[in-house]
């Protein structure tokens, strides 16, 4: 059943199968669709491969979509998601980006299987082909019987700080914001409140950020974010960070951004 919403909704965090989402972006965008969204974006981590192949699929159902891409970025030892809208997706500077990305991310991946074996918890995931992140090693872990759930997996061994996770040679938030900006992009950061730090916040936002995402997920809006992205002038962003069946308790749309800030990444995108 496709519903509509009366004012112009675009959810423009989300994540497809090219990345740890579990939906094909023709799929994504179908769902878009049946969700009542009018502006999509899909930000999958270091790829823009959905892109431009899924802009025949939203045209034909009248999804007006940007270009968007999320990076896990490092600055002062702490991780950093930057989202990258309206980018120009032929540019090479984003192109040798996302590679770098991505190969971070398998260095990442290999040392977290190789200690998840040393501590006796084999798994086997392809980390060639398309481009896992840590939900997968979970989803895996769970699966071979190592741990019972998907968050213990987290919480045990792999999340932040937990005995089996490593970072990969990290790529600098500054100089991903710059990249981004390069290719004609605006960079904005993601989720705030997941940095659990207001301090460490306005610190980045000292970096050249052109936006903060203050409507996310579930949570929707971030009151104490979008105040200081309001004081400082940013431009403010909403996504749910749907990840389809792989986090099945965040639906497609739950935040999104308004259509004023939309039609601005938009205007972008197209010009
Ligand atoms: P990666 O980009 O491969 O490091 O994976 C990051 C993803 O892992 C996040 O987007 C979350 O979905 C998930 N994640 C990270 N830490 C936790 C945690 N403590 N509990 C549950 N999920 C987590
Ligand atoms: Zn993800
Ligand atoms: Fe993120
Ligand atoms: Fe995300």
């Amino acid at each position: 059943m496709t519903k509509t919403h009366p004012e112009f909704r675009a959810d423009i965090h989300c994540h497809s199968s090219f990345s740890d989402g579990s939906m094909h972006p023709d799929e994504l965008v179908a769902h878009a669709k049946e969700v009542g969204l009018q502006g999509l974006s899909i930000t999958d981590h270091d790829t823009t491969a959905s892109y431009p192949a899924v802009f025949k699929k939203a045209e034909e159902l009248g999804i007006e979509m940007i270009s968007g891409v999320e990076f896990s970025t490092m600055h002062n030892k702490k991780t950093v998601h930057v989202l990258g809208y309206a980018y120009r997706i032929e540019n090479e500077e984003i192109q040798s980006l996302c590679r770098r990305h991505v190969d971070r991310r398998k260095e990442r991946n290999r040392k977290i299987l190789d200690l998840l074996e040393k501590r006796g918890m084999p798994i086997h995931l392809d980390l060639e082909g398309q481009p896992k992140g840590r939900p997968h090693i979970a989803q895996s872990l769970v699966e071979a019987g190592h741990v019972a759930t998907f968050q213990e997996a987290f919480d045990r061994w792999i999340g932040n700080g937990k005995p089996c996770y490593t970072e990969g040679t990290p790529v600098s938030t500054q100089e991903t914001i710059q990249v981004i900006q390069n290719a004609g992009g605006v960079a904005v950061l993601a989720h705030p409140q997941q940095l659990k730090n207001k301090s460490f916040v306005l610190e980045l936002l000292q970096l050249n950020f052109d936006g903060m995402e203050c409507h996310y997920g579930v949570l929707g809006t971030l009151p104490e974010y979008l105040k200081i992205a309001e004081e400082k002038h940013l431009i403010i962003t909403g996504g749910s960070d749907f990840h389809g069946s792989v986090k099945p308790k965040i639906p497609l749309g739950c935040s999104w951004t308004p259509e004023e800030t939309f039609r601005l990444l938009r205007n972008r995108f197209l010009s």
